[in-house]
């Protein structure tokens, strides 16, 4: 595992960061009536704006470019806090950094592109200036992480990720799936670099924002960026799923921001017992999930001196069936027993399979 070197951003950036602001930058009387609203906000720890947009059809509100950049600093100057954009290319990058803009952030449309990414990269060699990457549109960690390597490798040590969700055409309730548990794994493959939450472009609606913050707080993340408009309906884009400062102070007043517990710390003794006693628990379950590949093992010979296929359907349904009823009468979730006994009898038939001595064949596929 790669570590990043992270340097303190040295902007105030304090935990939680709470990050709001337009999705596009439109007017200048915008930004004024969202400066007057946030003035004496201590909770917003930075400003937002899009400069530069990615449409995904032509004809769209593509953005102001530099008219808006000016803007921002005089943003800055009176909220005292830092300005953030987004860039997609090296000539955004120089634009951004004539202007003294605080912070970048590269979107989930550009993060899928290595190319751009290097380019971004490239351009910011021997800047001191922060970035953060937000998660590509697909589900793929390699891509985030593989983003921030490049910021990393091109001397950029004040990097954090956004995670503003992926996109699934068969999913119903989100504009972009949040797929919690990559962003757990980038939090495993970088412990150093913090994650935002983007609520806005997970649920695209502002009715989600609040119940998507608390989730993201209570999977310990490090802060939210928020959509925040004037007058949300009448927004340039993304009308949907910006709030009012007024709707954001209320989501900020209602959700919980929860410590983490601090593992340098002293943990209390009943806490530490009930660790101790999950630590006992998982041991006891690894050690009877290898029993069970060992029988696995067997039937597996057996199958193998008997020509048998190692899949076999009918057996696997009712083995799968019993499970998941099992498991409800123990108050655990269909979709939990699917997934981890889905889990078991994929590593099932992977073993099988090499003993079936198609090892070379097998590993060409999996
Ligand atoms: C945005 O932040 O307005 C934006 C375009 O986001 P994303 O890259 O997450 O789609
Ligand atoms: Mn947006």
């Amino acid at each position: 595992m790669k570590t990043l070197k992270m340097k303190d951003w040295g902007l105030g950036l304090g935990k939680h960061v709470v990050i709001a602001g337009p999705c596009s930058v439109e007017t200048e009387k915008q930004l004024d009536d969202l400066c007057n609203s946030f003035e004496r906000e201590p909770q917003i720890g930075m400003f937002r704006g899009g400069v530069w947009k990615p449409r995904t059809r032509p004809g769209n509100f593509e953005g102001l470019g530099d008219t808006a950049l000016p803007w921002l600093q005089e943003v800055r100057n009176r909220l005292k806090i830092p300005v953030c954009i987004e860039v997609a290319n090296a000539a955004h990058v120089e634009a951004a950094l004539k202007h003294q803009i605080d912070v970048l952030w590269i979107g989930a449309r550009t993060t899928v592109n290595p190319f751009s990414v290097q380019e971004i990269a490239d351009s910011l060699r021997g800047v001191d200036i922060p970035v953060m990457v937000k998660n590509p549109i697909n589900p793929d960690l390699a891509l985030w992480v593989g983003a921030l390597e490049r910021m990393h490798d091109a001397g950029l040590n004040k990097l954090a990720a956004i995670h503003r969700g992926f996109a699934d055409p068969y999913d119903k309730i989100y504009r972009n799936k949040p797929n919690w548990n990559l962003a757990m794994q980038l939090k495993l493959e970088l412990p150093d670099i913090e994650i935002i939450n983007d609520p806005s472009h997970i649920g695209g609606k502002w009715e989600m924002i609040k119940d998507i913050s608390q989730r993201a707080l209570n999977f310990g993340m490090d802060g939210l960026m928020i959509e925040t408009h004037p007058n949300p309906k009448e927004a340039w884009s993304d009308a949907r799923q910006q709030v009012t400062p007024e709707q954001l102070l209320t989501i900020l007043k209602e959700i919980s921001f929860k410590e983490k517990i601090d593992l340098e710390a002293e943990i209390p003794s009943n806490l530490k017992e009930m660790r101790n006693a999950i630590d006992h628990i998982d041991q006891k379950l690894i050690d009877l999930l290898s029993d069970r590949f060992h029988v696995i093992d067997q039937v597996g010979a057996y199958k193998k001196a008997h020509q048998l296929a190692v899949y076999q359907g009918d057996r696997w349904k009712n083995v799968l069936q019993n499970r998941i009823d099992l498991g409800k009468q123990k108050d655990m979730s269909e979709k939990f027993m699917k997934s981890f006994l889905v889990a078991i009898h994929d590593e099932s038939i992977k073993r099988q399979e090499k003993q079936m001595a198609l090892e070379k064949e097998v590993a060409k596929t999996i």
